[in-house]
């Protein structure tokens, strides 16, 4: 008979789930993996890894259309979209067997199936829709002291901007299209929608993108997203800022948008297709959270620092958590969630110090405080630039448009943010990280020093410009 009962069970094997897994295993723990639909989560099949290996696909047909710029002739330059698609399903296709790998190699059991939790330590694992791969357990019940939910989330649906799969689309559709659209609407401008708006525009679209804020990628640093902004508009990416799509008109084979620029003049505009990229919400309904009195809030479940829920032997970690909804913060907050179990007491998530990165042409990066956060209270800040202009490895390279930016506190040199924009930031980043987890100060970061010729030399002559030693501009 199949062994029903383990010390932690898991639901949902996107990245948070499925690295908490392994990290439960590691600590002795005996674990199991719920999933319904597909190993390593909306990351690995329908998030972060496609997107990626799209984009890589869209960067080199830039390069290619540019070869002249580097000496070189590709002549026909062209692409099958299909090929395109294929890659990128064939990249998730790889790493979803690799988690598979990782759950055996850990000793962790997999259970197909949809969970429900039916008390603290109990649930009943019904049949999914998705054939289940094999060597996992079935439906039935099953006991763990701990229960960690781990059920990411899906995309949020405005009403008049309901998706239909075919002309408007979510990042679902957006991922495996048929053939590129002449013109497209993407309606949000954070990460997914610029990272599409990126894609597609790459690819040929004429892609127009209406954001409701006054800002394209809200959560940056102003001055950042003013130049992605003036990047993308060189580029011929149409941006409406402070507008709303009021109303979505569905035809054959087009959708007439009706675009309410806030100032009460409304146009109207036909696409080929839409992309809503209004945000996500979490996964917190049918898995009888309700029941046992789960606290959740806005569509997610309310945790403390150790992802522990109002209800004891509960938990919860990842998108369906809360934000930021990135793959790398439902990854640690795994971590720490069962080293707690254990009784490590590790440190709660310092939110602040999770990185964010856009991967759409140029790429954006960020950690910490905004400038504008930086200086609400009153703080007294310093702030340092460093345009990729000036960086011999950047010209080099032929990328030569960018910024990198630093905010300090004024009186105690403590780094209290970092953006940037350009050529390879969103690998660039995490020595900004490294810096502000070690508490490092402006004297350490100008002690360090940088290889050349690297971009990285950037992130020192920032710092360097923050209190009037900048070199090389
Ligand atoms: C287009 C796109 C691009 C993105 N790019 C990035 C990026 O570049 N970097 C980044 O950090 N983040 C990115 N993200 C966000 C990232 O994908 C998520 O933050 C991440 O997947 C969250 O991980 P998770 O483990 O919380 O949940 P998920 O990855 O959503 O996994 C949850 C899993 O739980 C399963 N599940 C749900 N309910 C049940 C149930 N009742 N029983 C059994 N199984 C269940 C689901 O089938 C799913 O497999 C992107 C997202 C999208 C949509």
């Amino acid at each position: 008979m199949a062994d029903t009962s383990f010390d932690i069970i898991i639901i949902g094997s996107g990245p948070g789930g499925y690295v908490t897994a392994i990290r439960a295993a590691q600590l002795g723990f005996k674990t199991a993996i719920v999933e319904k639909s597909y190993l390593g989560g909306i990351c690995l099949n329908w998030g972060c890894i496609p997107t990626k290996a799209l984009l890589r696909s869209a960067e080199i047909f830039h390069y290619m259309q540019h070869a002249k710029n580097y000496g070189l002739y590709a002549e026909k330059v062209g692409y099958d979209t299909k090929a395109v698609v294929q890659r990128s399903r064939a990249v998730s296709k790889q790493l979803n067997d690799g988690v598979g790998f990782l759950m055996k190699k850990n000793k962790v059991a997999v259970i197909w199936g949809e969970a429900v939790v039916d008390a603290p330590g109990k649930i009943t694992v019904k049949k999914s829709a998705v054939e289940a791969p094999k060597g996992t357990l079935g439906e039935g019940a099953y006991q763990a002291k701990h229960i960690i939910v781990a059920t990411g989330a899906r995309p949020r649906v405005l009403p008049g901007l309901e998706p239909d799969k075919k002309l408007v689309w979510t990042y679902f559709e957006a991922m495996v299209p048929e053939r590129i659209p002449k013109s497209l609407l993407v309606v949000g401008s954070g990460a997914i929608g610029i990272e599409f708006a990126s894609f597609f525009h790459t690819m040929g679209s004429d892609v127009t993108v209406v954001e409701v804020l006054p800002q394209i990628l809200p959560v940056e640093d102003a001055e950042i997203a003013g130049h992605a902004r003036k990047r993308f508009e060189k580029q011929g990416i149409k941006i409406i800022t402070g507008a709303k799509v009021a109303k979505l008109e569905k035809k054959a084979d087009s959708v007439v948008a009706s675009i309410d620029d806030g100032k009460g003049k409304l146009q109207t505009v036909e696409f080929e297709r839409v992309i809503s990229a209004v945000g996500v919400v979490g996964n917190i309904e049918n898995l009888g959270l309700e029941k046992l009195g789960v606290k959740t809030d806005r569509g997610t479940i309310v945790i403390d620092g150790h992802c522990r829920t109002n209800v004891p032997g509960i938990y919860a970690i990842g998108d369906v958590a809360g934000p930021p909804m990135l793959a790398h913060k439902a990854e640690h907050e795994g971590v720490i969630c069962v080293e707690a179990i254990k009784g490590l007491n590790p440190h709660p998530m310092d939110k602040l110090l999770i990185p964010g990165c856009t991967y759409c042409n140029p790429q954006i990066a960020s950690v910490g405080l905004t400038e504008a956060k930086a200086k609400e209270g009153g703080r007294e800040i310093r702030v340092g630039r460093f345009p990729f202009i000036g960086n011999g490895k950047a010209i080099a390279l032929g990328e030569d448009q960018g910024l990198v930016k630093v905010i300090f506190d004024k009186k105690t040199g403590q780094l209290l943010g970092a953006h940037m924009i350009g050529a390879e930031v969103t690998e660039l980043i995490q020595g900004y990280v490294v810096a502000m987890n070690l508490e490092t100060t402006e004297e350490e970061l100008m002690h360090t020093v940088f290889p050349h010729p690297t971009l990285s030399e950037m992130m020192k002559e920032a710092v360097l410009d923050a209190y009037g030693r900048v070199l090389n501009i």
